[in-house]
């Protein structure tokens, strides 16, 4: 058996132009431009791609963005006060501080800062309870992506076994809440998790998102599962691959996510998603 695909590049490419279509009726009939600010701070490559990508997106979508950029040196302060400033700016409708940030700061309270209004990476700890007590108010973008892709895919959740490695607060512990809101029965495991693969074979959907390279083997899932694969790594060939190894998992799953192509896309997606939304609330 070969596996069903989930391509999160065509996926993506359908959410998107359906809300750059919303963006342009919200500036014709409302005079409103979505806008993303999006602060880095540091010269770290793989932060300044991803900033890249969304400023990007933002662009092709019809979006306003607003990229500050700071060396790594900065002062805490400085990133706060332009925190307060874009809380502040009615024309700023999403702010985000591209992770990790430096020594010197403290991350959660850079996080608490952002207002919960404007979090469109959900990361506040106001938007993280709400989607704890089943209100979400910001979706993380990567979870919020693969319950599109499930959705997409037709995927029945209702009492699935869903299996997520990894509980990063911004993956797989908002991911277990988004499954069992859809009475998934939902287990989540971890570095300290003893065998693994007794708790990967009972997945009827199987999230990875841990980082380490094809760690998930054809060995170690149920026939027909649904394979999501969150993880970004790269081979010693400097090759992107996930932490399924698509090869073997292929042959025994039922449908299952490449890298590249896969949750990737959707993750910047549904950014976008929740800064539309974002702006759509200040009519309300
Ligand atoms: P973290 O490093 O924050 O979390 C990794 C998790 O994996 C931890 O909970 C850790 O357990 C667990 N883990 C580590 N080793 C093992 C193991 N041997 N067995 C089982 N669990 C293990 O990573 P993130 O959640 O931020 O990201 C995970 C992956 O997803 C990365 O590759 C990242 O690049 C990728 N990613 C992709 C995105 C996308 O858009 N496609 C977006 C975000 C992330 P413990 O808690 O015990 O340490």
């Amino acid at each position: 058996m070969t596996a069903q695909i989930i391509d999160g590049k065509v996926l993506a490419d359908a959410v998107r132009a359906d809300l750059a279509e919303k963006a342009t009726a919200l500036k014709a009939t409302q005079g409103i431009t979505p806008c993303l600010a999006v602060i880095l701070v540091g010269e770290d490559p793989a932060s300044a791609v991803y900033v890249k990508n969304k400023v990007m997106a933002c662009e092709k979508a019809g979006f306003r963005s607003i990229k500050v950029v700071y060396p790594s040196d900065v002062e805490p302060m400085v990133v706060l006060g332009k925190i307060a400033e874009l809380n502040a700016d009615p024309d700023v409708h999403g702010i985000l501080v591209q992770l990790p940030l430096p020594k010197q700061f403290d991350a959660d309270a850079v996080l608490e800062a952002i207002d919960p209004a404007k979090d469109v990476d959900g990361f506040h700890a106001e938007n993280v309870g709400a989607l704890m007590q089943g209100n979400p108010r910001f979706i993380p973008c990567t979870p919020y992506g693969v319950m599109k892709m499930l959705e997409s895919a037709k995927v029945p959740l209702k009492g699935a076994e869903a299996v997520i490695v990894g509980r990063s607060n911004i993956v797989g512990k908002p991911m277990a809440m988004l499954l069992l809101a859809q009475s998934c029965t939902v287990t989540v495991c971890h570095s300290q998790s003893k065998d693994l693969a007794f708790h990967t074979k009972r997945a009827d959907i199987l999230v990875a998102a841990v980082g380490r390279a094809k760690m998930i083997t054809g060995d170690m899932i149920k026939p027909g599962a649904t394979v999501i694969d969150v993880g970004i790594n790269r081979t010693a060939d400097g090759k992107l691959c996930g932490d399924v190894d698509f090869e073997s998992c292929k042959e025994v799953a039922g449908a299952i996510t490449p890298v590249p192509g896969g949750v990737g896309p959707m993750t910047i997606t549904m950014l976008l998603a929740n800064t539309l939304a974002s702006a759509e609330r200040t009519l309300k």
